[in-house]
């Protein structure tokens, strides 16, 4: 009878260690590029410093600090009187000092939240720290063989040998570490979504850029008893669960996936009377599974201590000095209240500040509402479908604009604005003045319209009859022929009072 104890009632309980990747110019210890070139060769980008070697000193990037503290400053965290370095202490092949400068008892933010919504619900969750690191490099598996390298590649269990590459180490890192907040893989995605956006307005974080986000993701199974009335847990039930550390997420959809499926499989072994192993799993993209890794190792194992080489640096008045944009969530109310746009249209419209920035030009030319459904459906629709960025057209703001003063002053039908001139525009870079003219898209001025509306009705007497007798096609059949004679370049609407206004009168 024991054996079939009754299905525990349970709750995933997660909590994530994001690692972001700052845009500097150089890196965070010494001056090397991090901007990495198309045709770039390994270890180009490298100096003693990011090379370990012996007697090289790391030299702070002040650029990386204040990046920093504006991601602390949108996270409304704390910033110490004074933060120090840390190093953490292993080996791996891509790290060549053998430790990793870190933070550790003083990073540089703690005691955050990140506001975002899910399923329609404002959640809440809570930043307990972030801090700077420096990223080490990479490793590239091979096989041995003979065609190209890129082919070669492979996983590390199934390779000969592995390359490493010391370009990307001493990239500066932001690691955001939550509380463990989080009771649905689907809020992890929101919540990525989210810090991504606020990450993109402070302009320190380039989404485009690979690896530039890198997760790991923590799981327990908690049962609902544990859990108090507002939805927390204490730390003893916390300490106690058994969780697993999934490494090598790099994307939203990729962490509620690895999440999704470490539920399933702790729920399975659990209901089973199995116990969760503690550890260190290893999420595989391609197969949507996650894999065991290692054992989890604990703080212990890396014998952190002071890195002696940077001074404790002192940031109290940084958090004054320097500033951030208007944020996300600031914006989309502004535009609701300035703008009078709707919920949908404002939350498209500022969840990139590059499309919120276009906005704000467009709309002050023009009435908002006609700006919105312009930048909001039509543009943002037409480089979706392209997969262009808004960063690609920024600098065509005149054009797009005209071709919306043009819609605004009736010189060019909706329609044809639409489906062809803003298409053109983006398919061949030229300006909307340019592809009316060469389309023949000017409007048809009232003259041509009321002449075509006369000449139709000569020439198609049966549908006029059809018309009169009630049979609802006729005006439609009418419409066509006036469009056709216009060359499209008509009000399908005007036409179609014109033409009844003629019949009937
Ligand atoms: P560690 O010492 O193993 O790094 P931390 O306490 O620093 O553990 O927490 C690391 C991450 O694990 C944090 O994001 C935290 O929210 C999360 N976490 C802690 N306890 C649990 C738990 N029981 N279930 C899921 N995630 C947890
Ligand atoms: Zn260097
Ligand atoms: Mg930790």
């Amino acid at each position: 009878m024991a054996r079939t104890a009754e299905r525990a009632d349970l709750t995933p309980v997660i909590g994530l260690e994001v690692h972001v990747q700052l845009e500097t110019d150089t890196k965070v210890f010494c001056g090397c590029s991090t901007d990495p070139a198309d045709d770039e060769a390994p270890n180009t980008r490298v100096c003693p410093v990011c090379l370990g070697l012996p007697g090289a000193l790391p030299v702070l990037n002040e650029a990386a600090v204040e990046a920093a503290v504006k991601v602390g400053k949108a996270l409304d965290a704390d910033i110490p009187e004074e933060t120090r370095f840390h190093r953490k202490n292993y080996y791996y092949p891509d790290l060549p000092k053998n430790f990793q400068i870190t933070q550790y008892d003083a990073p540089l933010c703690a005691d955050g939240t990140l506001e975002f919504s899910h399923e329609g619900e404002r959640r809440e969750v809570r930043v307990r720290r972030a801090h700077l690191e420096e990223d080490p490099g990479s490793l590239r598996h091979v096989r041995e063989g003979t065609q190209d390298l890129d082919v070669r590649t492979t996983s590390v269990d199934r390779a000969d040998y592995s390359l490493v590459d010391y370009n990307r180490a001493g990239t500066p890192l932001m690691e955001v570490v939550t509380e463990p907040d989080f009771r649905d893989p689907s809020e992890v995605r929101a919540f990525l979504e989210k810090l991504e956006e606020v990450l993109e307005y402070l302009g320190v974080f380039d989404a485009a850029r690979d690896g530039s986000l890198r997760i790991d993701a923590n799981l327990s199974m908690v049962d609902a008893a544990e859990f108090d009335a507002d939805g927390g847990v204490s730390d003893d039930v916390l300490a106690e669960a058994n969780r697993t550390e999934v490494k090598n997420i790099s994307s939203h959809r990729g962490a509620e996936d690895a999440l999704s499926y470490e539920r399933s499989r702790q729920e399975n072994l659990i209901e089973r009377g199995k116990a969760v192993a503690q550890e260190t799993r290893h999420f595989n993209e391609t197969h949507g599974n996650t894999v065991s890794m290692r054992s989890k190792e604990t703080e212990e194992d890396y014998r952190y201590f002071r890195e002696a080489d940077l001074p404790p640096l002192q940031v109290s008045d940084w958090k004054e000095r320097i500033a951030i944009p208007e944020l996300p969530d600031a914006r989309r109310e502004r535009f609701r209240e300035e703008y009078g746009l709707d919920a949908e249209s404002a939350s498209k419209l500022t969840s990139r500040k590059a499309v919120a920035d276009f906005y704000e030009e467009v709309a002050e030319a023009f009435d908002p509402d006609l700006a919105a459904t312009w930048v909001a459906d039509n543009l943002l629709g037409e480089l979706n479908y392209r997969d262009v960025p808004i960063e690609d057209v920024t600098d065509r703001l005149d054009e797009f604009t005209r071709l919306v003063e043009l819609v605004a002053a009736d010189e060019v039908t909706t329609k044809n604005a639409e489906e062809t001139v803003l298409r053109t525009m983006l398919d061949e870079g030229v300006g909307p003045d340019e592809v009316i003219e060469r389309e023949g898209l000017g409007k048809a001025d009232d003259d041509a319209v009321a002449d075509a509306v006369r000449e139709a009705i000569e020439e198609n007497p049966d549908a006029v009859k059809d018309y009169h007798a009630g049979e609802g096609g006729a005006l439609n059949f009418l419409v066509g022929q006036v469009m056709a004679k216009t060359g499209g370049s008509a009000d399908p609407g005007t036409v179609n009072e014109r033409l009844r206004a003629e019949l009937d009168g």
